[in-house]
């Protein structure tokens, strides 16, 4: 693939004891039972053709969704989904949006079918404080979410809504406005965070074989991962909300907030008891990382 070309992209109670059945008793513990909070995810998703194929990172992604519990519906924080003001998806069949140029057919021929969450929608309208957090049906899933999810649940079987980044707003604001949403791993919702840490397509640099996925970092790339892993390993957040702080390398791999700041609702989620792990740890292209970061048991 050329460069110019990529470039392109860029309730219940009432029932009476006796006439409770076994089914009812299932229903009622589906909708009520306060669940094991679930797993947080971060997931770089790098080239939208990690989405069709068979790779070492298509492969982590399809392993993971086999790893973590079956969940209610997720809630998909894309890179790809900028807006002024917070708001979700609202459709009962939210539409596949091939938001790029420049790939082959078979990219634009994917479909994802999964169903929106009119409840999951709500329950994020219910959480937010920050802000007033809107419906719309002007998006979809676009390939942040469903690169990921395609792997991760190729069922296409559990309800997905996303929500946008509010692109006025400062990296504080939204790790604080995700500290509101911490209350739906207890809901059995999987947050899901779609980006890449290190984002600087203009600095990419194509290797000769034409496979965006040969690990290669440039040293700035490299650098600037280190920094990143070293302070999500510690827990402490600041340095990470004050990236802009964190010097040369970091300002060249992050240019642009909107493949970073997905980094931030997740790791916002984090309890004091959570393990941590990376997946998916590679530099491509020179300018890309496609780290990735489970929180929680799986
Ligand atoms: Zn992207």
């Amino acid at each position: 693939m050329h460069r110019a070309h990529f470039l392109r992209l860029m309730g219940m109670l009432p029932l009476t004891g006796a006439a409770m059945q076994l089914q009812d008793l299932r229903r009622f513990s589906d909708t009520f039972a306060a669940t094991d909070p679930m797993p947080v995810l971060f997931v770089g998703h790098g080239s939208p053709m990690n989405a069709i194929e068979d790779n070492v990172f298509s492969r982590e992604m399809k392993a993971m969704g086999q790893k973590v519990p079956k969940p209610k519906a997720i809630l998909m924080v894309s890179a790809h989904w900028e807006t002024k003001g917070t708001f979700v998806t609202a459709q009962e069949k939210p539409p596949t949006i091939h938001d790029f140029g420049g790939f082959p057919q078979a990219l634009f021929d994917v479909q994802y079918p999964a169903p929106g969450s009119k409840w999951l929608a709500g329950e994020t309208k219910a959480a937010v404080k920050k802000t007033t957090v809107a419906e719309s049906n002007d998006w979809g899933f676009d390939h942040g979410c469903w690169s990921v999810t395609r792997n991760m649940f190729p069922g296409a079987d559990i309800p997905i809504i996303q929500i946008s980044l509010d692109y006025s707003q400062p990296p504080q604001y939204h790790y604080d406005l995700a500290k509101e949403l911490a209350v739906l791993r207890r809901k059995g919702v999987l947050i899901v965070g779609s980006g890449n840490m290190v984002h600087n397509l203009g600095r990419m640099v194509i290797p000769s074989n034409g496979d965006l996925n040969s690990p290669y970092g440039l040293d700035w790339a490299l650098e600037a991962r280190s920094l990143f892993k070293k302070h999500i390993e510690s827990g402490n957040h600041s340095p990470l909300i004050g990236y802009k702080n964190l010097g040369r390398a970091v300002q060249l791999s992050v240019p642009t907030p909107e493949h970073y700041l997905p980094l931030l609702y997740v790791l916002a989620q984090q309890e004091k008891t959570d393990q941590l792990s990376f997946f998916n740890d590679v530099a491509v292209a020179g300018s890309l990382t496609m780290t990735s970061v489970l929180i929680g048991k799986v």
